[in-house]
């Protein structure tokens, strides 16, 4: 399975790190080694000094797809479920002004943690009303809906399929809305879609 991740899908994200807001969507891949294992602590890397969270609504594709067309684009997930695209934002910062892929300060071992349950996108009345939500010890820090995506989960699936053959278990992080921010070790995440806690990580 692979992890494709959009960037700058929240137009208040792209500005607070002063990126403009695109016109197709971002993407850049995760290697399936950025999951973290089912119960396994999370550990600050030591390879960085300004590691940031950024919540983001998790698409799982349920069905060989490529070139999909916007009428049968629904029919490619069927689950949401809550995920952190952890970024060394340091490094991502020194890739950038060095015009060079980021993969280095995104796609590190477990930089990928995501929620075990995923939701059915029928228990949502609306998939361009969905709330989400990401708690640093006890605070909001970040408070996300899907009607302020530049690009919504179908846009998505459309655009992608025509450069990547999306398979069964791919999952698509839709992109994280402003408020990112960073972690120090002894930091508690909650995340949650709607009032649900989907996820829990302790930062060791
Ligand atoms: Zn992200």
């Amino acid at each position: 399975m692979k992890i494709i991740c959009i960037g700058r899908n929240y137009a208040k994200h792209a500005k607070e790190l002063g990126n403009s807001v695109p016109k197709e969507p971002v993407y850049f891949m995760k290697p399936d080694s950025a999951l973290l294992p089912k119960k396994a602590p999370f550990f600050y890397p030591n390879f960085t000094k300004d590691l940031h969270y950024e919540v983001e609504l998790v698409i799982k594709i349920c069905k060989l797809g490529k070139n999909i067309s916007p009428k049968f684009a629904s029919t490619y997930y069927k689950e949401i479920g809550l995920g952190i695209d952890f970024t060394a934002r340091d490094i991502q910062l020194e890739c950038k002004a060095n015009g060079l892929p980021w993969e280095k300060a995104k796609a590190f071992d477990y930089s990928a943690p995501l929620s075990r349950d995923f939701i059915n996108k029928n228990e949502f009345s609306n998939l361009n009303d969905i709330h989400f939500s990401l708690e640093k010890n006890g605070e909001i820090v970040q408070k996300g809906n899907t009607e302020d995506m530049l690009f919504d989960f179908d846009n998505l699936i459309c655009y992608l399929s025509q450069f990547l053959t999306l398979k069964i278990g791919d999952l698509i992080f839709t992109g994280t809305p402003a408020g990112v921010g960073p972690v120090q070790i002894g930091d508690k995440l909650i995340g949650y879609i709607e009032d649900r806690k989907m996820l829990e990580l302790n930062i060791k």
